[in-house]
C-alpha cells in the first residue's frame, strides 16, 4: 500500500489530491515554485518542498527536481494531476527508475494516447470511428490535397497539443497555406513539436466524453457520460452530467466504445475518452486524456465515489470491489471553471485577490487552489477554482449553482463569474442540447 505521496502540481488540483491523501491517512508531500511560495494549496500538505524558479520549465515541469523531492523525503510514489507531467511518459519512466509509483497508467499507455494523431490511429485500430481526416501533413501541397477531398471547413490540429491550444480552422481554400503555416510554427513553440493533423469540422457538435477505470487485474468500470460542449477557445467551462444531449441508447454506444479502446490497449488507472456527437447522434473518437480530468468532480458528485481515491487504489494493484449496476444515477451535476479572466473578452486577468470568500452548501462543492492575497500569476493556468452542485434533478442543481455564484465572492482581479451566471440562466442552457457554440449562440441573442 502506498503511504507517502508527492504531488507533482499546483493549485486546486494539488489541493484536491492532498484531500484524498489525508482523508487515506497516506502522507502528502506538496512542491512549489518560487511564485507560489504563499500559495493556500499548501496548507493542508503534511511537508512542503520549494523547487525554486517562476516559470513551469523551471518549476512543475523540472522532473528531475522533482523526484529527486519525492526521493529524498521518503515518498513510495507520485500523483501528477492533470497538465505539467501528467502525460509524460519519459517522466513515468524516470520514475520507476527512481524506483516511484506513477498515480497513472505506463508509459506505453501514454505513448499510444498522449500523441493525438497517433491514438486516432489506434482508436480506428479497435474499431471506433473518427472524423474524417489526416495523418500528419508535412507539406502545404499534401494538406492542400487532404482538405480539397475532405472539404471546408477543416480543423487544423496540433498532434502535441491539449487545453485547446494549437488548433485553427480553416474556411476555405485560400487561407489554408498560411493557416497551415502558422499552426504548425505555433506547435513547435508550445509543444516542441510541428506536426499537425487535420479534420473535418463538423458544425454544431456536442462535445461528450466518457470517464473509465480499470485496474491491474482486468476489472473495468466505464462511467455515465460528462457533457463539455460550453466551451471558449476550445476549452470547457462548463460540464454536466449526464447530458441532455444523450439517450440511454447513445450512452451505452460510447461506453462501449470507451471501453473497448481502454481494454484493448490494455490500459491501466483513470482515463476519458472524449467524443465529438453530430447532430445526427453519429459519434467520433476525438481523443483520450490519460489523467485525471479538470471535471472528474461532476463524476463524483453523480456516483459519491472518489476518483482521486480508486486512482490511488489501482496505483497499488488493488482490484476494484465495484461493478457498473453500482453506478446509479440518481443526481445530476454541474460544474463552472472560475477563471481569472475578463467575463467579457475571456483574456486572462493576473493580481492579487484581496477579499475571497467561497460559497457553501449541502449540495456545493468547491475545488479551490486561493484564497485572501493569493496571486494569480501568469506563469500558470488562470483557473481559480471549481464550483460544483448537484441536485436530484437538473433544475435543482442550476438553482444551486446560481445561487452559490451569487454568493461567490473574489475581489482584486476580474473573473469569470459573470459569465458564468449569464451563461447557466440563459433559456439556451435552461433547455439543455446545447452544442459547441453555445458562447456564440448566447451572445447573439
Ligand atoms: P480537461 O482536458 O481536463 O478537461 P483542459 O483541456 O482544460 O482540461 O486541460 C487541462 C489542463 O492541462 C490545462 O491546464 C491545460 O492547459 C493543460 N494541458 C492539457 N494538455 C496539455 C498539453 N498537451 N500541453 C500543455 N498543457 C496541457
Ligand atoms: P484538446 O486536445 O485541446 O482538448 P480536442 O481534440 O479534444 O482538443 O478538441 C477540443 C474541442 O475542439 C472539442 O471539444 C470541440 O469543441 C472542438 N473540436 C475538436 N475537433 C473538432 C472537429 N473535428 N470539428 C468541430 N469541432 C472540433
Ligand atoms: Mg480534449
Amino acid at each position: 500500500m502506498i503511504r507517502s505521496i508527492l504531488i507533482s502540481n499546483r493549485g486546486e488540483i494539488a489541493a484536491r489530491i492532498i484531500k484524498t491523501a489525508n482523508k487515506m491517512n497516506i502522507s502528502s508531500v506538496a512542491v512549489y515554485s518560487d511564485a507560489d511560495k504563499a500559495a493556500s494549496f499548501l496548507q493542508k500538505a503534511d511537508e512542503t518542498v520549494c523547487i525554486g524558479g517562476n516559470t513551469p520549465l523551471e518549476s512543475y515541469l523540472d522532473s528531475a527536481k522533482i523526484i529527486a523531492a519525492a526521493v529524498s523525503h521518503g515518498c513510495d510514489a507520485i500523483h501528477p494531476g492533470y497538465g505539467f507531467l501528467a502525460e509524460n511518459s519519459v517522466f513515468v519512466e524516470q520514475c520507476r527508475e527512481a524506483g516511484l509509483i506513477f498515480i497513472g497508467p505506463d508509459a506505453e499507455s501514454i505513448r499510444l494516447m498522449g500523441d493525438k494523431e497517433r491514438a486516432r490511429q489506434t482508436a480506428q485500430e479497435f474499431g471506433l470511428p473518427t472524423v474524417p481526416g489526416s495523418g500528419i501533413v508535412k507539406t502545404p501541397e499534401e494538406i492542400r490535397t487532404v482538405c480539397d477531398h475532405l472539404g471546408y471547413p477543416v480543423l487544423l490540429k496540433a498532434s502535441a497539443g491539449g487545453g485547446g491550444i494549437g488548433m485553427r480552422k480553416v474556411d476555405n481554400a485560400e487561407s489554408l497555406a498560411q493557416a497551415f503555416s502558422e499552426t504548425t510554427d505555433r506547435a513547435e513553440v508550445a509543444f516542441g513539436d510541428r506536426r499537425v493533423y487535420v479534420e473535418k469540422y463538423l458544425e454544431e457538435p456536442h462535445h461528450i466524453e466518457i470517464q473509465i477505470l480499470r485496474d491491474k487485474h482486468g476489472g473495468l468500470l466505464t462511467f455515465y457520460e460528462r457533457e463539455c460542449s460550453v466551451q471558449r477557445r476550445y476549452q470547457k467551462v462548463i460540464e454536466e452530467s449526464p447530458s441532455t444531449s444523450v439517450n440511454p441508447e447513445l450512452r451505452q454506444q460510447l461506453r462501449d466504445a470507451a471501453g473497448m479502446l481502454i481494454e484493448g490497449i490494455g490500459y491501466i488507472n483513470a482515463a476519458t475518452v472524449e467524443f465529438i456527437v453530430d447532430r445526427e447522434h453519429k459519434f467520433y473518437f476525438l481523443e483520450a486524456n490519460t489523467r485525471l480530468q479538470v471535471e472528474h468532480p461532476v463524476t463524483e458528485a453523480i456516483t459519491g465515489l472518489d476518483l482521486v481515491e480508486l486512482q490511488i487504489r489501482i496505483a497499488s494493484g488493488e482490484k476494484l470491489s465495484l461493478d457498473e449496476s453500482t453506478l446509479p444515477i440518481k443526481r445530476w451535476a454541474l460544474e463552472a471553471r472560475i477563471y481569472a479572466e475578463d467575463p467579457h473578452r475571456f483574456y486572462p486577468s493576473p493580481g492579487m485577490i484581496t477579499v475571497y470568500r467561497e460559497p457553501d452548501g449541502e449540495k456545493v462543492r468547491v475545488d479551490s487552489g486561493y484564497s485572501t492575497r493569493g496571486m494569480l500569476t501568469p506563469y500558470y493556468d488562470p483557473l481559480i477554482a471549481k464550483l460544483i452542485t448537484w441536485g436530484n434533478d437538473r433544475d435543482e442543481a442550476i438553482c444551486h449553482i446560481l445561487q452559490a455564484l451569487d454568493n461567490y465572492q473574489i475581489e482584486g482581479i476580474k473573473t469569470n463569474i459573470p459569465f458564468l451566471q449569464e451563461a447557466i440562466a440563459s433559456p439556451l442552457f435552461r433547455a439543455g442540447g446545447y452544442d459547441t457554440h453555445f458562447v456564440e449562440k448566447l451572445r447573439a441573442n
